[in-house]
């Protein structure tokens, strides 16, 4: 499949591939005479327009079922990991999965050692696994606790965890200036030490509501004067819309324009709130939005406007966000849920085969690779593209072999991550047999869970904290439905 949805499949086809580029593809000079000889199905590599390079599922940390708002402090429960074995094994998981170009909004620092140092170890695990990562480093600087001021926040808690929570989750804020200068680190020590072709760097502020109007403003020139890319989430649940209505009465989206961030460098995550004339805007600015269906199922956060943006014609990407629909970052059962959430009911069709492919692997790799995605064309199997293709076990796919049918049907029908036999990434085969190449993703992931184990083991306070969260995350209901941080803002 050279383009799935825009052209028909092909049979008896053979690819080569020189210098990491697709060198030829032409029919196969023997056609497979029986059908003893496996026959295997290729299309294009998927990229993942956002994620965060997390490796450890929600429910293993007790944060399942929980709205956005309650569920992200969750995130910072278990210990850091050595962050070398903890990106590797996620990114193992992604390629596995056939996503060449993958979004690490890295939000989860692991510590232990000086920032930059964390990078390179993400940069070598990227290296080593073969894919290449958008590398967004989290910048923020207000309201750690709830849509507000911490000090109101903590106000509405229960008196016995606001200590604990203050001291947890209150924001200590760094100036946009260092938080800039860190991001020039990473870059320096990405280029000066041979990684750039795995890793672009990105400034990754968190969210509008994370992020004072300085620091957006700082990012936003700093965009324009590296050519750098942003990464920053937004509109993701009711609360959110809520608070930027109040706080941005001008529209949030005019908010963003007006600081020049509006530009084909910016990606934002989610949109699931955006109404019509904010996705206008985003369309004319060639903004990027990253659509996270399992992620806003999981979160509770609502459906995202697909069918609407893609009527303004906003370019819209696949997003796992570290999770789909079965916590475990399948992105061919993610474009399942997409399709068939937003092709539209009955005889409508609001998003067509073709949309669907380009929102899984073309729009995506800019979020991920930046001003290089141009030089490195893919998404299609065509001659002098990068060669980033997957090839899937056809057998298993079509297991039933009544009748000749659409490999893209039974793909998006039925297919997912086991049908996934080999996944090239520039000319390098970094799964082969369903199995990840460049490390031992089995002993990574035993390795990083035993060490997790043993640093929950020597830290009781981690399961205090835990309690502490459930109760934060009982408060923080009424305080939502309430809408008491209105007027504190
Ligand atoms: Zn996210």
């Amino acid at each position: 499949m050279t383009d799935p949805g825009t052209t028909p499949a092909q049979a008896d086809m053979s690819l080569s591939v020189e210098d990491g580029r697709i060198a030829a593809i032409a029919r196969a000079p023997e056609p497979p005479a029986s059908t003893e000889k496996p026959r295997r199905v290729a299309l294009p590599a998927l990229s993942n327009a956002h994620d965060h390079g997390r490796y450890l599922r929600s429910a293993s940390v007790g944060a399942f079922d929980k709205p956005l708002e309650s569920w992200l402090p969750f995130m910072g429960l278990a210990p850091g990991a050595d962050p070398y074995l903890s990106a590797a094994a996620a990114f193992a998981r992604s390629v596995r999965h056939g996503v060449a170009n993958l979004m690490v909004h890295y939000t989860r620092v692991q510590g232990g050692m000086p920032y930059v140092d964390e990078a390179r170890a993400l940069a070598r695990a990227a290296r080593d696994v073969g894919n290449r990562i958008g590398f967004a480093i989290a910048m923020r600087d207000r309201q750690g606790i709830a849509y507000c001021d911490d000090a109101t926040a903590l106000a509405a808690l229960r008196p016995a965890i606001r200590d604990a929570v203050a001291a947890q989750l209150a924001v200590k804020p760094v100036s946009a200036q260092q938080q800039l200068a860190l991001v020039d680190d990473v870059a320096r020590m990405i280029d000066g030490e041979g990684y750039g072709e795995h890793v672009t760097v990105q400034y990754g502020p968190t969210g509008v509501q994370w992020c004072s109007t300085p620091l957006l403003a700082a990012i936003a020139q700093a965009s324009a004067d590296h050519d750098r890319p942003v990464h920053l989430h937004l509109l993701e649940t009711p609360y959110q819309r809520e608070w930027a209505d109040r706080t941005h009465p001008e529209g949030i989206v005019r908010y963003l324009d007006d600081l020049g961030l509006l530009s084909p460098r910016l990606t934002l995550a989610h949109c699931v709130y955006a109404r019509p004339d904010e996705l206008a805007r985003l369309a004319e600015r060639g903004v990027t939005i990253a659509v996270n269906t399992s992620s806003n199922l999981y979160l509770k956060s609502g459906i995202a406007p697909v069918p609407e943006m893609l009527r303004h014609g906003c370019r819209i990407a696949l997003g796992l966000d570290c999770t789909g629909i079965d916590e475990d970052n399948d992105a061919l059962r993610e474009l399942r849920l997409a399709y068939q959430l937003h092709r539209g009911w009955g005889f409508d069709v609001t998003m067509t085969r073709a949309q669907l492919w380009a929102f899984a692997a073309q729009s995506g790799r800019r979020s991920v690779l930046g001003a290089r995605a141009g030089a490195l064309p893919g998404g299609r199997l065509e001659v002098g593209a990068t060669a980033d293709f997957m090839l899937l076990d056809w057998d298993a796919l079509d297991d039933d072999a009544l009748f000749p049918v659409d490999p893209f049907e039974l793909l998006l029908a039925r297919g997912s991550g086991a049908h996934i036999d080999e996944v090239v990434i520039g000319g390098r085969t970094v799964v082969a047999g369903g199995r990840v190449q460049g490390v031992d993703e089995t002993a990574l992931r035993a390795e990083l869970l035993g060490q997790l184990r043993a640093r929950i083991g020597a830290q009781p306070s981690v399961h205090a904290w835990r309690a502490t969260l459930d109760a934060l995350s009982d408060d923080l209901g009424p305080f939502y439905r309430k809408s008491a941080w209105f007027g504190c803002c």
